[in-house]
């Protein structure tokens, strides 16, 4: 019952500032976030990437509504790409982007604007040796982030994409990317989506993540399993086995921060497993969906507040 209230919440300007002024917010966050800014982001890849483990980057933001921001985030990314080229991690590392935070909502060309601008971080990524991962958002964008991504991988055929196991549309757009070379990373979905559009019931939501997670390890594609449930993990695992996938043609995601011993785990038996590590000064959205997803987090959250 909490989690639409806090989707609800994760868009609220007002709570925005309430909740980031907090003092106690900070260690929480830190929690899921790994930094205000690019410098400690990087201290946590080394030691992901030192323990075995790859990462995908999120300067976080979203929403943006002005074409300067945007801009900006294009900048932060081809910074961020430039540290990574510089490091020597562009095989274990790429990075993830939310077009939302490149225009895609302006009301004037708002897709045309995301597209150049992610452009030019495709092709810095292609530049220094790795990819591009377009984050999915509300089901309102996601027709305009599909076309971006063919856009992209004419030139930049290692664009990945997202795809969420909540939305009725999901299982076709399986179909459809599951190719030769095409990086898709299946989730459940993230965001507060309306009946018309998306599986309510989270039983349904996990059959339809089974159905979608078929669709990809038996096509040509590149499936990314986006999750941090045994059973969804064991299921994949599965379906690897059966059609004699070998390790490397397909890989296991999870968030930073979440099920850090099963990340270990599966790295440490021969799966490929990457994190997605955000950092930032712009963490409300996200972290209120991480509070969304689990009553447990909402409580710790709280219990912060309380007199030592
Ligand atoms: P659940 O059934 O929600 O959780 C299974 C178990 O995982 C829980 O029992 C718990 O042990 C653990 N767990 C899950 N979430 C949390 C949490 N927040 N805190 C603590 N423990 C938790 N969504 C989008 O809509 N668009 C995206 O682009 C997107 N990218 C993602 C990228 C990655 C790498 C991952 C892992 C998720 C992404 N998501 C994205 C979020 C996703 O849609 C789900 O909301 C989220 O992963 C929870 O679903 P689950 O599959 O882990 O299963």
């Amino acid at each position: 019952m909490l989690g639409p209230v806090l989707l609800a919440a994760s868009r609220s300007d007002r709570l925005r500032r309430v909740v980031a002024a907090a003092p106690v917010t900070r260690p929480v966050v830190d929690r899921f976030v790994a930094g205000d800014a690019l410098h400690p982001a990087m201290d946590t890849v080394h030691t992901l990437t030192a323990g075995g483990l790859d990462v995908t980057l999120d300067h976080l933001g979203e929403d943006v509504t002005d074409r300067a921001t945007a801009r900006h985030t294009r900048d932060a990314y081809l910074r961020l790409l430039e540290t990574l080229a510089l490091a020597g991690l562009g095989d274990r590392a790429e990075v993830s982007v939310k077009l939302s935070a490149f225009g895609q909502a302006l009301p004037d060309g708002g897709h045309d604007v995301a597209l150049e601008n992610v452009r030019a971080v495709a092709e810095l990524a292609t530049a220094t040796g790795t990819t591009v991962t377009l984050d999915m958002e509300d089901h309102t964008t996601v027709d305009s982030t599909l076309a971006v991504l063919h856009e992209l991988r004419r030139d930049h055929p290692g664009t990945g994409a997202v795809l969420q196991s909540y939305l009725f549309r999901t299982e076709d757009d399986a179909r459809g990317l599951a190719t030769a070379g095409s990086r898709v990373r299946l989730v459940k979905g993230a965001y507060k989506e309306p009946a018309h559009v998306a599986f309510q019931d989270r039983r349904a939501v996990d059959r339809a993540y089974v159905r979608a997670l078929r669709v990809l390890f038996e096509g040509d594609g590149y499936p990314m399993v986006g999750s941090h449930d045994p059973r969804m993990i064991a299921i994949a695992q599965d379906l690897a086995a059966r059609g004699r996938r070998a390790p490397g043609s397909y890989e296991f995601q999870m968030l930073y921060g979440i099920r850090t011993a099963e990340q270990r785990r599966l790295a440490a038996a021969g799966e490929r497993m990457r994190i997605y590590v955000p950092y930032g000064a712009d963490w409300y959205g996200y972290f209120m969906r991480r509070l969304a997803e689990r009553p447990a987090n909402l409580a710790f959250f709280l219990r912060s507040f309380a007199p030592s």
